[in-house]
């Protein structure tokens, strides 16, 4: 008994949801002594056709000494369809704790949920079929997990959207930039040019919803609080599940997104414009958002980027809203100036 409560409170000593996961599946190997438990959440993936793929957030065989887990940026494309394994996705429709047969092995699925959805699945390996008693341990610790999870939820997430909020970009945006390479210590290629191999590239966009005044004003706030509900649900799809999404206050969205170069961040943005643009809300009909984007710098504060991405969507609406501009596109256009460009011209 002492055992269990040791391993709930060491499960809900940390704020960090990566650690509250492995703490979950080790606990649940000492406790059970199973073949293996893991943590697979089902991801959908935007741009691959919406679809979806096993990310493993945590798993431990019996004689391993430290849990594995796939890396949140990993490429979807290496991870397993969703489809390749119906008893787990059976398990989330259901809702139910499933136990099933495989040969000498016995199988035992229990859903992971939120408040607001089943993320994805519990799974523990076992020789022999679990005992009543044993399902009822692994959910009772799932409930203390799920209700835990709920609370990082309620610090942490928009309550209309299930979006981020902005309390919580700051410290995502820190993270991410303090994984930037710095410049000077970036490999040069044989040709002497400089080589950035596959190192992270983060894109901030601004997202602002066009004429949204008019919405509130003609149909009223709750039908206004529909579109913002459900153009989250287009953000969601139309970005991969790594990418951050913030509801940054009223009717203003923020996307912090991992990606290879400029092209591949613009294409999802335009995504996003052309779902929103082609999507039918109910009572009102069409909606357009104008979008601002920009690379992160590593020298960039979490201000300094998202005034650069804020400018575009300045520019994009000047220019007839419904519009993804790129700040780094306009500078070289001669349409817009660099903040050190302005600050050299106050000199003046
Ligand atoms: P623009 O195309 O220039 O962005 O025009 P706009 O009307 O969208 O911009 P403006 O910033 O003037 O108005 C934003 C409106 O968003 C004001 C307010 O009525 C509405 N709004 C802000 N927060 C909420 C919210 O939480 N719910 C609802 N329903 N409306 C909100
Ligand atoms: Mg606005
Ligand atoms: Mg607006």
């Amino acid at each position: 008994m002492s055992e269990v409560v040791d391993h709930l409170a060491e499960m809900t000593g940390f704020r960090d949801r990566d650690v509250m996961d492995v703490t979950l599946v080790s606990a649940l190997r000492d406790l059970l002594e199973p073949l293996s438990v893991a943590i697979f959440r089902c991801v959908g993936i935007g741009d691959d056709g919406g679809q979806q793929r096993w990310l493993t957030r945590a798993r431990l065989s019996a004689d391993d000494a430290v849990a594995t887990a796939d890396p949140l940026w990993s490429d979807p494309a290496g991870l397993p369809l969703a489809q390749d394994y119906p008893q787990r996705l059976d398990c989330m429709h259901s809702r139910a704790v499933l136990q099933s047969q495989q040969g000498e092995h016995f199988i035992n699925l229990f859903p992971i949920a939120t408040d607001r959805e089943v993320v994805g699945v519990l799974e523990v390996i076992s020789t022999e079929r679990m005992s009543a008693k044993a399902q009822r341990l692994v959910s009772s610790v799932l409930r203390i997990y799920h209700n835990f999870q709920g609370l990082l939820d309620y610090s942490e997430r928009d309550t209309l959207t299930g979006l981020l909020n902005r309390k919580t970009f700051e410290d995502s945006f820190l993270k991410a930039v303090s994984e930037l390479p710095a410049r000077a210590i970036l490999a040069n290629t044989d040709d002497g040019r400089r080589h950035e191999g596959s190192s992270p590239r983060y894109f901030l966009g601004v997202i602002d919803i066009d004429h949204f005044k008019l919405v509130n004003d003609r149909f009223g706030h709750l039908i206004g609080d529909e579109v913002l509900l459900l153009l989250s649900r287009l953000m969601r799809s139309s970005f991969r599940f790594h990418d951050l999404l913030y509801r940054f206050g009223g009717e203003e969205f923020v996307v912090l997104m991992r990606c290879e170069d400029e092209s591949d961040s613009a294409q999802a943005f335009e995504r996003l414009r052309l779902n929103t643009e082609h999507y039918a809300f109910p009572q009102i009909g069409r909606i357009t958002v104008s979008i601002g984007f920009t690379q992160v710098r590593i020298e960039d504060s979490p201000a300094s980027a998202f005034e650069r991405a804020d400018k575009a969507v300045y520019h994009a609406k000047d220019s007839g809203r419904n519009q993804v501009h790129s700040h780094a596109d306009l500078v070289l256009a001669g349409k817009m100036l660099e903040q050190a460009q302005l600050s050299a011209m106050e000199l003046f």
